[in-house]
């Protein structure tokens, strides 16, 4: 069906292309079914009937309807697709991150909905890859970093609260993982100490790699455990040769560009969801145009659900790191 439809590359072209409710609606249908077979969300039955003057489905398997929310972010929205779209268009692509007030204003909507539909976007941004980086003859950067610091302006429970919650200070050790070449993870961490830091690298980076840190003694022992491992020290130079952590260091240095130009402030529950809408930015950067960024993740989006209650963590259920 979309084979047909010039898809947008610009942000402008977007908004024409999205305000057509019924090219919109066939697009969503080509990223959610790309197979072009149309199945219930609720029991998988191909039987339906379409009704097209109100673009939903009749499913003769469990004698329901649904339409092409049910099972999606989107379901429970009062939103129309058009504003879902141009909302996702511009949290994947802006660079330095776009705060809920911005997207308010670009699609007037009330804050509250646009915090929400930031959140939901940010999920589908996140990569659930289990491919490990790196292997033999390939070189992986690994350093840590502490998010946060914006916990003055919050009520004095919530700041003990976050406080004795992340340990150190107000600030979260955030672990990040960058494929020279290739790409870059970061996890949030209980701690820097060494059996936290190794347990990520263990888990994201192949044996046999080359695995360039700082000196800190957290990554002492990686040797043992079939990777090949250089230091540089910090309190000395930054470079040695190849052994150098500036690939990070640049990503850090975006991520917290974009948290403190654009963001209030970050609760360390939310934390993981901008590390995953930066990681997601840095993977992507080279991207030939917009268009491409914005496909991805609403081909993601389609298949993700993620309720109001999960967001803001109000039913039972315990954050959790990524990956
Ligand atoms: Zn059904």
């Amino acid at each position: 069906m979309t084979k047909s439809l010039a898809l947008p590359k610009t942000l402008q072209q977007a908004v024409s292309f999205f305000s057509d409710p019924q090219k919109t609606f066939d697009y969503a249908v080509s990223l959610r079914w790309p197979t072009g077979k149309v199945t219930c969300p609720r029991c998988d039955s191909t039987e339906h009937s379409f009704i097209s003057t109100r673009r939903l489905w009749f499913c003769k398997g469990c004698k329901q309807q649904f339409t092409i929310k049910v099972g999606t972010i989107f379901e429970d929205s009062a939103l129309g697709m058009d504003k879902w779209m141009i909302a996702v268009w511009l949290i994947v692509n802006a660079k330095n991150g776009i705060s809920s007030y911005e997207i308010a204003r670009a699609l007037g909507v009330t804050q509250k909905s646009a915090w929400f539909m930031l959140h939901r976007i940010r999920l589908a941004m996140h990569n659930r890859s289990m491919m490990k980086l790196g292997g033999s003859g390939s070189e992986v950067e690994v350093d840590e970093t502490f998010i946060g610091g914006a916990a003055r302006n919050m009520h004095r429970d919530k700041h003990r609260r976050r406080i004795t919650e992340t340990g150190t200070k107000d600030k979260t050790p955030v672990i990040g993982i960058l494929e020279r070449g290739g790409e870059v993870r970061a996890m949030m961490v209980p701690t820097r100490r060494k059996h936290h830091l190794q347990a990520e690298i263990r888990a994201h980076v192949k044996a046999g790699s080359a695995i360039y840190t700082d000196a800190l003694l957290s990554y002492q022992g990686l040797k043992e455990q079939d990777f090949i491992h250089q230091t540089i020290d910090h309190a000395e130079k930054y470079v040695d040769g190849q052994v150098h952590t500036n690939g990070l260091e640049n990503f850090w240095s975006l991520l917290k560009r974009g948290l403190k130009g654009t963001y209030i402030s970050v609760e360390p529950f939310h934390l993981f969801r901008y590390l995953d809408e930066q990681v997601f930015r840095y993977n992507f950067r080279s991207l030939e145009h917009d268009g491409l960024r914005f496909e991805h993740v609403a081909s993601h989006i389609l298949g993700k659900r993620l309720t109001y209650a999960e967001v803001t963590g109000k039913v039972g259920t315990t954050p959790s790191l990524p990956n």
